[in-house]
């Protein structure tokens, strides 16, 4: 099969992913063969690439967002049929005994594995997946919409929920989001869907503030701009700790900053003023794979639409570039040749 290998970290404009021809992955007893239709390209992906994340695995395939047809299926697999259309997210595997395991919190695993950084991912022409951490997919989405479901989605989802608020508070909420690109836009439509109020602060008036506003932002400005009234809640999706204080600044009293992202340049110092009143502060790690499947029933009963930039399955080193650009436009999917939904002009916006 073809796959990219990723040997060496190195910068994305020095094109460090390598086109190579692999034999295909063989599936354990418990997991799935996928050939792969689509994998959306996450800004993790971009972290590992260039090595922001520590090497579990030399030589690499990236990519955690995949779509794909069940092809073979291990001897202790149930529920999964040969030709099912499946996903498979960035938690691959959890240990499902230590303490977080044991207490519904499996995303903070102590021995997890991770699709495209410590097993390989799905910028390959086949991959396998443990069953039990593969999703159904909705057929609401095509394979192209359904990729940048799978991390941008689910982890914005959760994002959602470590807010704080709860069910009945969404309605005529005021959530900021900062940084506006895979999460999100996805992020925006379940929070609008909910009755919330969303004020957008993103760099890129041209792609991201012209796409918030017509995904209906109430309020859409610059990155460091203050939006017109407090805040109840934000999520930071930008990889820029300089973005903390700022959101701390903009949040009401009890009010909660959740930080959606795997890595992020240092916090700076702030003020204890900006988070006394109750403020909170936190990350989000990884998803458990309730997360997965609510966001997914969630996100069809909406229904969600994805706008994607496609990229063909040759251009990987392109399209991390283009991320690292900040010049995706919604969210960017590699897609596979033999790709079984036409490219809908709809979700294209490039
Ligand atoms: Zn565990
Ligand atoms: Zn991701």
């Amino acid at each position: 099969m073809k796959a990219w290998i990723l040997d060496t970290p190195a910068l994305a404009t020095e094109r460090p992913l390598r086109l190579g021809e692999l034999p295909m992955p063989a599936p354990s007893e418990d997991e799935l063969l996928l050939r792969v239709n689509a994998c959306g390209i996450c800004r993790t992906d971009l972290h590992v690439v260039e090595g922001e994340l520590a090497v579990h695995r030399s030589p690499l395939i990236p990519g955690h967002q995949i779509v794909g047809r069940v092809t073979a299926i291990g001897s202790r697999v149930n529920g999964f049929a040969i030709g099912d259309r499946v996903g498979v997210a960035w938690l691959n595997r959890t240990c499902g005994v230590c303490e977080f395991c044991s207490s519904n919190r499996e995303n903070l695993c102590e021995q997890p594995q991770f699709t495209g950084w410590t097993v390989d991912g799905g910028y390959a022409g086949y991959a396998v997946a443990p069953a039990l951490f593969s999703y159904h997919l909705p057929e609401k989405f095509h394979d192209i919409q359904a990729a940048p479901l799978l991390c941008a989605g689910i982890i914005g989802y959760r994002c959602l929920r470590l807010t704080g608020l709860r069910e009945n508070e969404w309605k005529g909420a005021r959530l900021g989001l900062y940084g506006f690109g895979a999460a999100g836009h996805v992020c925006i439509q379940l929070a609008r869907a909910r009755g919330t109020e969303v004020y957008v602060c993103t760099r890129d008036r041209e792609r991201h503030q012209a796409l918030a506003r017509e995904l209906g932002a109430t309020w859409v400005g610059d990155a460091q701009d203050e939006p017109p009234v407090k805040l109840d809640a934000s999520i930071i999706f930008a990889p820029a700790g300089e973005l903390v204080p700022v959101a701390l600044k903009a949040l009401r009293k009890g009010g909660t900053v959740v930080l959606g992202g795997i890595h992020m340049s240092p916090i700076p110092q702030f003020d204890y003023s900006l988070v006394y009143g109750e403020r909170v502060i936190r990350s989000v790690a990884n998803n458990t794979r309730e997360d997965g499947r609510e966001f997914l029933r969630e996100a069809a009963r909406i229904p969600v639409r994805t706008h994607t930039q496609v990229f063909p399955f040759d251009q990987a080193n392109e399209a991390l570039i283009a991320l690292k650009n900040d010049s995706v436009r919604g969210a960017g999917v590699l897609v596979m040749d033999r790709v079984e939904a036409k490219v809908n002009h709809d979700s294209l916006h490039s």
